[in-house]
C-alpha cells in the first residue's frame, strides 16, 4: 500500500466499527475526565480488568476536582491491583493543575493536554479526538501493527522517526467530522481482529481487500520490532511476620517502584534459613517459629521480582511498632492499606 493509499481504509473501518465496535462503559460518554481515566487505566491493562476499577473510581471520585482533593492512600487503594501506580499519581498531579489552571475542566487542546503530567501523545490524542472532536490520530503498538501489515512495511516500529511519520500519515487521513470514532475503530481492529498474539482474523477484517500482508500471506512477519532489553531480575526474600491475628507490614519509600504502598518485610537477595534468622534479629520481633513457604514471581515492565519467603510466627500480642513496622489485624489489612498485587501469591498470609 502506498502512503497515499491509506485514506482508503477510512470508510471500511468506520462501517465495520458501527456494527462491530466494542460496547465499553467509557464509550457512552463525552466527559473528558472519564475518557482520560479510561485511557490511563487501559495502559498496560486488559479491558476486562479495567471495567470494575473504572466504575469504582468514578463512584468515589466523580470529578477532576474530587481527584485533585483526594488523599494519597485513597487513590492508591482505588488503584490497588491495577499496578503501575505512578499512573494514578501523575493523574492526580494533572488533576491538581487542571483544577488550578483550567477551573477543573480539561483543556480542549492537544498541545495543552500533552503538557499535563502522565499524558503522552497517545492519551492526549485519544482525549482530544474522543472528547473534543479534534482530528488527532492515536498511534500505539496496536495501530502500528495494523498499518505495517496493511503496507507490508518492514520498518522497525521502535524507530521514533517511523512512528512520527505514521502519526503524520494518520493525521492526514483522520476524518475531521468523526476523529474519535476513527481512533476507536482502529483501536478495536487492532485489539479484536488484527491481533498481536496468534493468527489475525483476516477473514472478518474490513481491510482485508486492501492489505498487502494478507495478500502475500505474510501477516505474522509484521510488525518488525527490534528486540527489547531483557528485564532485570531482582532476588528478594519476603518475611510474613504474624501472631495469628495480626501481620507486620511497613510503608514503602515515597519514591521509586510502588512508592508509598505497603509491603510485608522484605530484603534484597535470597537468604537461606540461617541468614534469614540473622536478618530477623535486626527487627523488633521475637520469632517462635520460622518456616520456608512458597516462592513467587512478579513481572514489572523492566524488572522481575523473584521472591522466596518465610512465615515467621511470633507470640500473640508481641512485636514492637518500631523500625517502621505496623502490626495490622489480618481482617483489616485489605481495607486499610494499599498492598501491591506483586504480593498476590502471599494473599492468604496477609489477609488480602
Ligand atoms: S487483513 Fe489481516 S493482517 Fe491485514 S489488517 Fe486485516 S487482520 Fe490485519
Amino acid at each position: 500500500m502506498k502512503p497515499t493509499d491509506y485514506d482508503k481504509i477510512v470508510n471500511p473501518l468506520l462501517t465495520w466499527y458501527a456494527s462491530s465496535g466494542r460496547d465499553l462503559p467509557w464509550r457512552k460518554t463525552k466527559d473528558p475526565y472519564r475518557i482520560w481515566l479510561s485511557e490511563i487505566m487501559l495502559q498496560q491493562t486488559r479491558v476486562e480488568a479495567v471495567k470494575g476499577y473504572y466504575d469504582r473510581f468514578l463512584t468515589a471520585l466523580p470529578t477532576v476536582s474530587d481527584l485533585a482533593a483526594a488523599g494519597e492512600e485513597n487513590i492508591l487503594k482505588l488503584w490497588e491491583g491495577l499496578g503501575y501506580y505512578s499512573r494514578v499519581r501523575y493523574m492526580q498531579q494533572a488533576a491538581i493543575l487542571v483544577t488550578e489552571e483550567y477551573e477543573g475542566a480539561l483543556p480542549a487542546d492537544y498541545a495543552a493536554l500533552l503538557k499535563l503530567p502522565g499524558i503522552g501523545p497517545y492519551t492526549a490524542a485519544a482525549i482530544a479526538s474522543i472528547a473534543f472532536s479534534i482530528p488527532k490520530a492515536v498511534v500505539d503498538g496496536n495501530v502500528l501493527r495494523v498499518i505495517t501489515r496493511l503496507g507490508e512495511d518492514g520498518t522497525d516500529i521502535a524507530d521514533a522517526r517511523f512512528r512520527r511519520d505514521m502519526a503524520d500519515m494518520l493525521d492526514a487521513i483522520i476524518p475531521g467530522d468523526v476523529p474519535g470514532t476513527f481512533n476507536q475503530a482502529i483501536m478495536d481492529l487492532g485489539a479484536m481482529v488484527c491481533t498481536p498474539n496468534g493468527i489475525p482474523k483476516c477473514e472478518i477484517c474490513p481491510l482485508a481487500r486492501l492489505c498487502k500482508a494478507h495478500a502475500s500471506g505474510t501477516e505474522l512477519s509484521y510488525p518488525v520490532k527490534s528486540s527489547l532489553k531483557p528485564r532485570k531480575i531482582e532476588k528478594i526474600t519476603v518475611f510474613i511476620i504474624h501472631d495469628g491475628e495480626r501481620v507486620a507490614i511497613r510503608k514503602r519509600p515515597n519514591h521509586g517502584l510502588l512508592a508509598g504502598m505497603y509491603e510485608p518485610v522484605q530484603t534484597p537477595g535470597h537468604l537461606n534459613e540461617k541468614a534469614a534468622v540473622i536478618f530477623l534479629e535486626s527487627l523488633p520481633v521475637d520469632p517462635l517459629h520460622v518456616e520456608r513457604i512458597e516462592n513467587a514471581k512478579h513481572i514489572f515492565t523492566h524488572k522481575e521480582w523473584h521472591m522466596i519467603a518465610y512465615e515467621v510466627k511470633i507470640a500473640a500480642g508481641s512485636g514492637d511498632a518500631a523500625a517502621g513496622l505496623i502490626f495490622t489485624p489480618l481482617k483489616e489489612t485489605v481495607s486499610a492499606y494499599p498492598i501491591p498485587s506483586a504480593y498476590a501469591s502471599y494473599r492468604r498470609y496477609l489477609g488480602i
